[in-house]
């Protein structure tokens, strides 16, 4: 028996490459943006966007990056647990109750946004520090316009507690000429000068990625940057300014020449036509190749786009390969479905959806090579 062939993740069954050079690179074009004064802070939730926070963390940390945000409690202890005791985490989904104890003895700052929230977490942990998020007009997360002012007019509480930061969320930070973009501008100003009016120490967060894009009177004390350390566009109908991270390679493991017109894959949804060639390769919706594309989506080889045809299996997917010609479809061995040409945000396109979820969906067959 060939060890080999049972040993797990194997290049040979996907590559998935992440360039943690890139990764650090946008990092400092991000944090050289920000108005003086402000710092450059990173999102690793969600494992670092699937990108693998146990890689990514440490390659920010070198950059100098010491302001992370993670989204829950067992990400951030395990952050902790990596980059030690020199960086300021902050959980951005609050805390459980029961919890709080342990995320204080983590040394994790969760983001509350409610009144009762915040009283929990002074009568548990007292001044361990914590943060406290605004709702500015979102709609989401947030203490709601009338539950600031009781914060605020709670000099009790405000005087128990040790809120390090205020955060608050842009809803329309990727569309720079939506109204909603000034209103959260102006309602996060007005709630962070008066809270810093009673807290002086308290540091101001507003700016997601393409938050940091909307100019200097959005970007604080700290921006919360994610999508664009991994190479998203956070400027969508711009050139995107970042550094691409990700390439994804798939193997091919069947081709075949079509000898009469045929359908292809569940459903027969699509056609091809007697003469052309097709292959097969190995990654499918499972590995993050998203039903969503299916007739739509390409992949890339020998210099260009290559289309997929029918629908996404869970673990193959088919492209067409007649354009190849006899040379290049011979010696041709695997796919590419993300990399400097197919874009994160053009196979985004391809599937209805975000980046966000092409990066978040990538799975774990892959075999990783960090760069
Ligand atoms: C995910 C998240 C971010 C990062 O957003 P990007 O658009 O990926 O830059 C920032 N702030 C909060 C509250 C988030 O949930």
């Amino acid at each position: 028996m060939n060890a080999e062939c049972s040993a797990g993740a194997d290049a040979r069954e996907g590559l998935l490459s992440i360039d943690l050079q890139a990764i650090g690179e946008n990092y400092l074009d991000l944090r050289v943006r920000l108005a003086s004064g402000s710092r450059c802070g990173a999102v690793v939730k969600a494992d670092a966007y699937g990108l693998g926070m146990a890689q990514v963390a440490p390659a920010l940390h070198r950059r100098g990056c010491r302001d992370f945000f993670v989204a829950t409690q067992a990400e951030g202890e395990r952050l902790r647990r990596q980059l030690g005791a020199d960086v300021s985490i902050v959980v951005l989904t609050g805390v459980r109750p029961g919890c709080e104890l342990a995320c204080a003895r983590a040394g994790l700052k969760p983001t509350l946004f409610t009144l009762q929230q915040l009283r929990d977490w002074v009568a548990i942990c007292g001044r361990a520090p914590c943060a406290v998020k605004v709702d500015s007009g979102m709609t989401r997360l947030g203490m709601t316009p009338e539950e600031f002012e009781l914060l605020l007019a709670d000099r009790e509480l405000l005087r128990a507690a040790d809120i390090r930061m205020l955060l608050s969320h842009l809803a329309c930070a990727d569309e720079p000429g939506h109204p909603q973009n000034a209103h959260q501008l102006r309602n996060f100003k007005s709630a962070g000068e008066r809270l810093r009016g009673l807290c002086p120490a308290i540091q101001l967060s507003l700016s997601n990625s393409s938050g940091i894009f909307l100019g200097e009177a959005y970007h604080f004390d700290i921006a919360r940057p994610g999508c664009a350390l991994y190479g998203v566009n956070p400027v969508p109908g711009s050139p995107n300014p970042m550094r691409p991270v990700v390439e994804l390679s798939l193997p091919i493991v069947q081709k075949r020449h079509v000898s009469s017109d045929c359908c292809v894959g569940y459903g027969a949804t699509q056609g091809v036509a007697a003469g052309g060639w097709l292959a097969v390769a190995r990654g499918g919706y499972a590995d993050g190749i998203l039903r969503a594309q299916g007739g739509r989506g390409c992949g890339w080889a020998c210099g260009r786009r290559l289309p997929m045809v029918g629908r996404v299996s869970m673990d193959s997917t088919t492209f067409d390969i007649t354009a190849l010609d006899d040379a290049e479809r011979e010696s041709l061995r695997a796919i590419e479905i993300l990399n400097r040409h197919l874009t994160v945000d053009e196979v985004a396109g391809y599937a209805g959806t975000i980046g966000y979820e092409i990066l978040t969906s990538l799975g774990n067959r892959y075999y990783r090579r960090y760069k």
